[in-house]
């Protein structure tokens, strides 16, 4: 089991029109009061969502995030949402970095260090996501990039609560495939020593966790591992069911 109090975060992607806040309030019922569970439990619905959801969930033991954000605070940026925003709609967190915006949007690892910079600014977490692409993998190359994406995705200066980052590679997202739980745990404990050389003694409090294709029949073996923090969830969070029989395991 995980040493840091987990984190356990629904990706909901662009899914969800107002029906599908039944789907949060189940969530929010069944995770029950309160924020000091045993873990973190945080859903992040589209923007549009955003604002019901915090209002629903307010004093309940499920927290609501962002999937995105802006670096600027504000300004002539057609369609996007800054940081601020989504603190003032009630937010906590936010995700950056996400490999569908890094290969579709065209984010580097300087946007995603200058949007996780912007989270800290409004006082938000940043869920900074990391991970190699399937020929990175088969190439052996899965250490050199999460390494280069650590160094240059994540503020020097972060505190170790206001970050936490997501292991998600990128072949495993939404394909059903998962790393052996061996890989899982060398490359979280090899995120572990690149974060300790850049923050020091506040990598210690940051949050590991893994996506790509948590299930509820693989939650259990993933929540074992010592080095994994927690899961992030696209497919498998979007009916409060699905995530219940994951969220479940930790609580
Ligand atoms: C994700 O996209 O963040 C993700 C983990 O997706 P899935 O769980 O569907 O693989």
């Amino acid at each position: 089991m995980a040493r840091l109090r987990p984190l356990l975060a629904a990706n909901w992607k662009m899914n969800g029109t107002r029906a599908a806040l039944s789907e949060i309030v189940a969530i929010r019922d069944a995770v029950g009061p309160g924020r000091g569970g045993r873990a973190e439990v945080l859903i992040c619905p589209p923007f549009t969502l955003l604002h019901a959801a915090c209002d629903l969930c307010a004093g309940s033991g499920v927290q609501i995030g962002g999937q995105d954000c802006h670096e600027q605070p504000s300004g002539p940026f057609t369609g996007d949402t800054s940081a601020e925003m989504l603190k003032d709609a009630g937010a906590v967190a936010v995700i950056v970095g996400h490999s569908e915006r890094r290969r579709l949007h065209g984010e580097t690892d300087a946007t995603v260090r200058a949007k996780a910079d912007a989270a800290a600014r409004a006082g938000l977490m940043a869920i900074i996501c990391v991970g190699e692409t399937r020929a990175e993998h088969d190439g052996g190359e899965t250490l050199r990039v999460i390494g280069r994406q650590i160094d240059e995705s994540v503020p020097p200066k972060s505190s170790g609560l206001g970050i936490a980052l997501a292991y998600e590679p990128v072949w495993a997202i939404g394909t059903g495939l998962t790393p052996a739980s061996a890989d899982i745990e060398e490359v979280h404990a090899f995120m572990r020593r690149r974060l300790a050389a850049l923050l020091s003694g506040e990598a210690d409090k940051v949050r590991l966790i893994y996506g790509g294709s948590v299930k509820p029949d693989n939650a259990a073996e993933i929540a074992a591992l010592p080095e994994v923090d927690g899961v992030l969830v696209g497919g498998a969070s979007l009916k409060a069911e699905e995530f219940m029989g994951i969220v479940s395991v930790y609580l």
